[in-house]
């Protein structure tokens, strides 16, 4: 019998702790299919990911893009795809979610939605939920679970894209954070015609952060055709390059300006103050700036990621929330659906800079790390990982 052929994956095991090892390819079953990576992209919940302790070895990497080598019998009925039947050679994006279509959740939720299934798996995942038919063990086969690696294995009830010839994988890597921000883009709109609209082309809006999250945000409310929207941060080469790629109206450092006279300038730009605030910037004092800073009646949107649990902060809320009737939103939970509109956007991309938010591309697993440590340098924006 031949010897079966070996392939790397990053496997990380506890705070700083991540191993590049060899696993044997799995075999590929009628429902499956196994995909060689072409980019990953680094995502800023990775940077906390790799200071946890996993529960086991585990997989890293949900931001991927791969060629399709091999293909089950009948992966193209259990494999989504959104772009018709797939077949050996078509590189795909995907959706990094499994979930288990008959939980409560799902029931009333729908299959897809993240964050509520309580049976999920997740590509490039540390955890295992519930009663998942897939683990987040990378000693487990069929081992390629995580987008840090040589190969990922699709398994199926995945959601896929197939990309066109000529967009480069490593602009169909953006799918997940753009999709963050399609969702938070989702999350800020309102009925037309409502008390304090919160979206059209009469809107003023801050966006807080100015990590790819925040720059994309800002993006998309400029394609939206918001009429101002100002950006916020505390490094000026990296505001600069935000301002170049959102083409947002404003970036301001909020290092250099004293919250009051930063307050006054937003105010005075806003006509009193932004109809709309999305914070990206995951900190809690920006939260308590947004909100003090949002107009009455207007719409303020948290977009979070799931750590720093434990973390409060005091409002006061009949002057900051009731007197101000403001419209509070939060994301965790996203779907194919929403991927869907952030991979049409992603095929845009002769049209917007996406690749500029690619900062520091790297060309092996064993550059991972590395590159991870540079995630606060003043030029970081996206760190993505390019197989040829
Ligand atoms: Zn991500
Ligand atoms: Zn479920």
């Amino acid at each position: 019998m031949a010897e079966k052929k070996m392939a790397k994956m990053a496997v990380l095991k506890g705070p700083d702790h991540l191993d590049i090892e060899s696993f044997p390819l799995p075999e590929v079953k009628e429902d499956g299919m196994l995909i060689k990576i072409e980019a990953t992209s680094i995502c800023g919940s990775d940077a906390h990911s790799i200071r946890s302790t996993p529960a086991q070895p585990s997989p890293l990497g949900h931001e991927f893009t791969g060629k399709i080598v091999e293909m089950g019998e009948r992966a193209n009925e259990t494999i989504y795809s959104f772009s018709g039947p797939l077949k050996v050679g078509d590189r795909i994006a995907v959706y990094p979610w499994i979930t288990c279509g008959t939980c409560p959740e799902c029931m009333r939720h729908g299959n897809g939605v993240c964050m509520v299934c309580e049976n999920a798996f997740m590509y490039g995942g540390q955890e295992t939920f519930g009663n998942s038919k897939y683990t987040a063990d990378a000693y487990e086969a069929p081992h390629f679970k995580g987008g840090f690696a040589e190969y990922v294995y699709i398994f199926p009830g995945t959601y896929v894209w197939k990309l066109p010839e000529d967009m480069p994988s490593e602009i169909a890597s953006l799918l997940d954070p753009l999709a963050v921000c399609a969702r938070a883009i989702e999350m800020a709109q309102t009925e037309p015609g409502v008390l304090g609209e919160s979206l059209n082309t009469n809107t003023n809006a801050v966006v807080i952060g100015e990590g790819a999250i925040g720059i994309m945000t800002a993006m998309l409310l400029k394609i939206m055709g918001c009429r101002n929207v100002i950006l916020t941060g505390h490094k000026d080469e990296k505001l600069k390059k935000a301002q170049e790629i959102s083409r947002c109206d404003y970036v301001i450092n909020s290092n250099k300006m004293e919250k009051e006279e930063r307050f006054r300038y937003i105010r005075e730009i806003t006509d009193g103050g932004p109809d709309l605030v999305i914070q990206c910037a995951n900190n809690t004092r920006a939260s308590i700036e947004g909100l003090e800073l949002v107009r009455k009646l207007g719409t303020y949107v948290e977009v979070g990621v799931p750590f720093g649990f434990g973390e409060t902060f005091e409002v006061e809320l009949p002057q900051l929330i009731f007197s101000k009737n403001v419209k509070i939103n939060s994301l965790a939970s996203n779907s194919q659906r929403v991927f869907d509109k952030a991979f049409h956007l992603l095929e845009r991309y002769q049209e917007f800079p996406f690749e500029k938010l690619l900062t520091h591309k790297f060309y092996s697993l064993e550059e991972l790390m590395p590159t991870m440590q540079k995630m606060r340098d003043v030029d970081y924006i996206k760190g993505v990982m390019i197989l040829k």
